[in-house]
């Protein structure tokens, strides 16, 4: 089973097998300009991405579909569903952002006005000052206590799902709170209503998530299916990203600040963060000269290959050199620290104007 509201799951291969999450390497090569997130491998997995590169090839009406739920602070690993959303603005889709500050309150308690703001300031600013652009009218955002087309839509959903199925998918026992076990519903929500009449009828929506999300998307694309017949509805598609190894080897996770480097961190501290990181580098000096590193299991390559380095040759180079010991680690931390302090000076010189624009939404 896998958890959506814990999980720290790494295994891919077996998550694919079993849950027929389908790879992602099948439909890559039906996309025009795919991004560097696919075309290396990050994203790995997909739920019937066809209709997507359908609606791609075929200059198609088609939705993209996130949803936040503002928890903590937004770290490096969360700005590959930002770089998703761009992508999909490029290529004309609509942009759906849910706060999910109902699910916020349910699963952790956190209120609505502290949600909002953390939505806003946090989430929203960075995604603005990462390069998403907010201000076109396809662009939608929207808490979910606030749109009634996905409270209403959720309550009509629940007639068709009973407690048994709810306990089966997410493993809800006797201890959860109701308004707990409601919230799947409030996503499925979220992922259909842009198919509703009212916001232009059914078409096909991309779902980009982690696969600690899919329970939400089985469940979703059963619903789909239930009430294709009343609303026409079409089974949405999905994404399945990797989650980024944090700083310390662990999975990236806003409660663990060592592991992660958040995007409000100081340069001086993001930094720091990287010259201690774990990396696959060996022993001694002397052995990696010898026998080289591991780039596979190392988070600073990660972060190069996530994050900071767009040209496909140049990573291949330090991967190489890696491996025959040409290069050690000190040398990637450094170059990694030059390329996130550019990064960091580019997000911290958008943020007061991010700022600014963040506040005019939700109004
Ligand atoms: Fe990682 Fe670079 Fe060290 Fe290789 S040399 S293990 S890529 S930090």
């Amino acid at each position: 089973m896998i958890d959506p509201w814990g999980s720290s799951i790494i295994d891919y291969e077996k998550l694919t097998e079993q849950f027929g999450i389908r790879p992602f390497s099948e439909v890559v090569d039906d996309i025009d300009n795919p991004s560097k997130l696919m075309t290396r491998g990050i994203i790995f997995g997909q739920r019937d991405y066809k209709q997507i590169t359908n609606a791609l090839k075929n200059n198609k009406e088609f939705a993209t579909m996130t949803g936040m739920m503002p928890s903590g602070r937004m770290h490096i690993g969360h700005k590959m569903v930002v770089d998703q959303l761009k992508w999909y603005q490029e290529q004309g889709s609509d942009i759906y952002v849910s706060i999910a500050d109902m699910e916020a309150y349910a699963a952790r308690g956190i209120n609505k006005e502290k949600a909002r703001d953390l939505a806003l300031n946090e989430y929203i600013v960075n995604y603005i000052a990462l390069g998403l652009d907010v201000t076109r009218d396809n662009f939608h955002l929207y808490l979910q206590s606030e749109n009634d087309d996905v409270k209403n839509l959720a309550y009509i959903l629940g007639k068709k799902v009973t407690f048994s199925q709810m306990r089966s998918i997410y493993g809800f026992d006797n201890s959860a709170n109701v308004a707990h076990i409601y919230t799947p519903l409030l996503q499925v929500a979220d992922i259909l209503h842009p198919q509703l009449e009212k916001y232009g009828g059914p078409k096909p929506v991309i779902v980009p998530v982690g696969p600690d999300q899919d329970p939400h998307i089985r469940l979703t694309r059963d619903l789909a299916s239930k009430f294709n017949e009343e609303y026409g509805f079409i089974e949405p598609s999905a994404t399945f990203h990797r989650f980024m190894t944090g700083l310390t080897g662990e999975k990236m996770s806003s409660s663990k600040p060592k592991s992660a480097i958040y995007l409000t961190d100081t340069i001086k501290d993001a930094t720091k963060k990287v010259k201690s990181a774990k990396t696959g580098g060996r022993e001694s000096l002397k052995e990696q000269k010898e026998l080289g590193g591991h780039p596979d299991q190392c988070s600073i390559y990660e972060l190069l290959v996530y994050h900071l380095i767009d040209d496909d040759k140049k990573l291949e180079e330090i991967r190489n050199k890696c491996l025959s010991g040409e290069i050690v680690c000190g040398n990637c931390k450094q170059c990694a620290s030059e390329l996130l302090t550019d990064m960091f000076e580019d997000i911290n010189s958008k943020r007061e104007e991010a700022q600014k624009i963040a506040q005019t939404l939700l109004k």
